[in-house]
């Protein structure tokens, strides 16, 4: 049984201001990577005491570089999710620790999709989804699950709502405003994480995999006409819908970039 664990930073406990996200000087920041890694190591270790044989963990945020090096769990193998497609196949599970919800979700700590800066919203099949859609399609075509989840509470309840009843989830905060959050305290996270990561992989076979109808068409309208321009201009694949919005159909989905536009 293999896992693979998919990371992002906005979801992760003790992490309850869009400061400790984009000042990257400050204690608030270095405290979220102490946290990335704790989270993620806790999850690491919850696979391995359910049998996991092979543990893979993405460093998701951003462009990926927010591990602390050294920090990662050794017995965990680091890789990208883009740059290793095969990678999915091979795994009975997916985990996504510190995850968000969908750009316009109300009182959901840093909501968006892909980008808060250039992106209003990302549709599938007309359905407007955030990045545990994203996850959930990519694994869910490979018949993998989405099992455990952690982050805020709307992230959480997203996760729910998407995967069903059966996906296990690790509430560590809660929004008051989008930009802030309360968080419990670091001993109480990571026993929701291991919790619930061991309970996900436990019950892995009543969670449905998010299969998703092919073609997939996937919207995105920007935040900007100029934006709008800008992609078209980048990705000639991809066809105007109006002013904000474009869109593609995916025939087949091999690789992460896939799911995206
Ligand atoms: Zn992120």
């Amino acid at each position: 049984m293999n896992v693979l664990i998919l990371t992002d930073l906005e979801g992760i406990s003790g992490v309850s201001s869009i400061t400790d996200i984009f000042e990257t000087e400050t204690p608030g920041y270095k405290n979220a990577l102490v946290r990335l890694m704790a989270d993620t190591n806790t999850a690491v270790r919850a696979a391995f005491d359910e049998g996991a044989e092979t543990v893979y963990v993405v460093d998701g945020h951003g462009g990926g570089k927010n591990f602390i090096e050294g920090a990662l769990d050794p017995r965990a193998v680091q890789i990208s999710v883009s740059g290793n497609p095969e990678v999915i196949r091979n795994c009975d599970a997916v985990v996504a620790i510190g995850m968000h919800a969908m750009a316009g979700t109300q009182r959901a700590f840093l909501d968006h999709t892909q980008s808060s800066k250039t992106i209003h919203h990302y549709r599938y099949n007309g359905e407007r989804i955030g990045e545990l859609s994203q996850i959930g399609v990519y694994a869910g075509h490979f018949d993998v699950p989405c099992v455990a989840v952690s982050g805020d509470v709307a992230a959480c309840a997203e996760a729910r709502a998407l995967f069903g009843e059966n996906v296990a989830i690790a509430v560590v905060k809660e929004a008051n405003v989008r930009n802030t959050a309360i968080c419990v305290d670091n001993v109480t996270a990571d026993q929701r994480i291991y919790d619930a990561v061991a309970e996900g992989i436990r019950k892995r076979d009543t969670v449905k995999p998010l299969v998703p109808t092919l073609p997939l068409e996937i919207a995105v309208e920007y935040n900007t006409t100029a934006l709008c321009d800008d992609i078209c201009r980048v990705k000639p694949y991809v066809e105007r819908v109006d002013g904000y919005t474009v869109r593609a159909l995916k025939e087949k989905i091999e690789t992460y970039y896939d799911v995206l536009l």
